[in-house]
């Protein structure tokens, strides 16, 4: 499989070259050259099978003609060491819990996998590969896990000191092996331009492999349309898988657009909302058809405190930049801190269930809009402990810390400071 640019300045990639280089030399993103459907049939079979083997169905339409299935079937049955259980929540509502992973947030599935299958791809090579990273928190520590211990690959964590929490700090900072945590004096911004830095000095790679691993992804991306066939198989299962509504916490967009992608491989979904908080571009790009970036805001629901998500291109694409054919398949929500907090505290009383404020944002919108004839499945991106400080003082309790979390707390931090200068950054890399 080819795969091109949402550009249309560069000549076709092969997969091993749109992973190696992560964004297309046009700034555009890549894309399959052709969406291969699952058949009825199979996607029939699916309710009752194991995640593992349905993920190798889903892996084998997008990369099989790339990787031999023995060694496809590997990669994913090494990656996905966890289940993403559907579990009711209240009437026709109910939580795609993606927070079982290693650092309990869903993006340990593209970053597992994106690992494993970089390795693959240098696997007859000598040199190392430094994979860059500036994180604001989830994104370094699912990287960060998702690479720690893979063969030639040197991982780099920029991140601003002081301002990630402690829970989300010691995820990737207390690691070792290969992967190294720079704590940068400066803020995310600054951390994501001196890796943009890197990735432009003629020296560093003249003399270095250098990669990204963020959500632009093929291989971090992709894989994330695994977990919603699964989602369906669980719903099938259950016998409510009819009139299926998917409901996505949505920053960058990967998580929606992988869903996107799996509807057009034959998911049976009827319809997709994307849940924003106060940084709703394209909440508003659904209601207006103008798409306007802006500066992102903070909010507690932070992994999703996104001015322009990478990702809109993909779904511009997808449907020819049709905004009629996107309003066709998705519709947007859009809420306030003060919503969210009420979402989660109410949704407590009521149900007993405890949401993250990510998840609080998706299980709203299907409060919002769910008619009674449908099922809705909203993605529960991370659980709720990640954001502990935040979660306790809503519900005005202490909620349990899972074992996993515990024991990154008990990690030694071993971090190396690094001043916001760029000299210091590209000397440290070439030590
Ligand atoms: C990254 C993230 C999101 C947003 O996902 P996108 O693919 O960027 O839209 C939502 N929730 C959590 C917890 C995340 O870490």
């Amino acid at each position: 499989m080819k795969y091109y640019s949402t550009n249309k300045q560069v000549p076709l990639a092969s997969l091993r070259e749109a992973v190696i280089k992560g964004l297309a030399g046009d700034k555009g993103l890549y894309m399959p050259e052709h969406i291969r459907r699952i058949e009825a049939d199979v996607i029939r079979q699916m309710p009752g099978m194991p995640f593992a083997d349905i993920a190798c169905i889903v892996a084998d339409a997008f990369f099989g003609e790339d990787i031999e299935k023995e060694t496809l079937e590997n990669i994913v049955r090494d990656t996905l060491s966890f289940e993403t259980p559907v579990v009711p929540v209240d009437r026709n509502r109910y939580s795609l819990e993606l927070f079982h992973g290693p650092t309990l947030a869903f993006k340990d599935v593209g970053a597992r996998f994106m690992a494993r299958l970089l390795r693959h791809f240098l696997r007859d090579s000598a040199e190392p590969v430094h994979v860059l990273v500036a994180t604001s928190g989830d994104t370094g520590s699912a990287v960060a896990n998702g690479f720690l211990g893979v063969e030639g690959i040197q991982v780099h964590v920029l991140y601003p000191k002081g301002k990630v929490s402690p829970i989300q700090e010691c995820q990737f900072a207390t690691l070792g092996q290969n992967i190294t945590a720079l704590e940068v004096d400066g803020t995310f911004d600054d951390c994501q331009a001196l890796v943009k830095a890197a990735f432009l000095d003629e020296t560093l790679n003249a003399k270095l492999r250098l990669t990204s691993a963020n959500s632009i992804n093929v291989a971090r991306f992709l894989p994330q349309s695994f977990y919603y066939f699964n989602a369906y198989a669980q719903m099938a299962a259950r016998g409510v898988a009819d009139e299926w509504v998917v409901c996505v916490p949505s920053g960058n967009l990967g998580n929606l657009t992988a869903g996107l992608f799996a509807a057009e491989m034959g998911l049976p979904v009827k319809r997709f909302i994307a849940a924003n908080n106060r940084n709703d571009v394209f909440f508003e790009y659904l209601r207006s058809g103008k798409y306007e970036p802006r500066p992102s805001v903070r909010t507690i629901a932070n992994a999703m405190d996104v001015g322009a998500p990478s990702n809109f291109a993909r779904i511009l694409d997808l449907y020819q930049h049709d905004h009629a054919e996107i309003t066709r398949h998705i519709s947007g929500a859009h809420y306030t801190d003060e919503e969210i907090a009420d979402t989660i505290r109410r949704t407590f009383d009521e149900t007993g269930y405890v949401l993250d404020p990510h998840g609080a944002c998706g299980y709203q919108a299907l409060c919002d809009s769910l008619t009674d004839k449908e099922h809705g499945v909203f993605l529960e991106t991370a659980h709720p402990a990640k954001f502990k400080e935040t979660v306790d003082a809503i519900l005005d309790r202490e909620i349990p810390i899972p074992d996993k979390l515990q024991a990154f707390m008990q990690g030694e931090k071993q971090s190396i400071a690094l001043p916001n200068d760029f000299d210091c950054f590209k000397q440290y890399l070439l030590a």
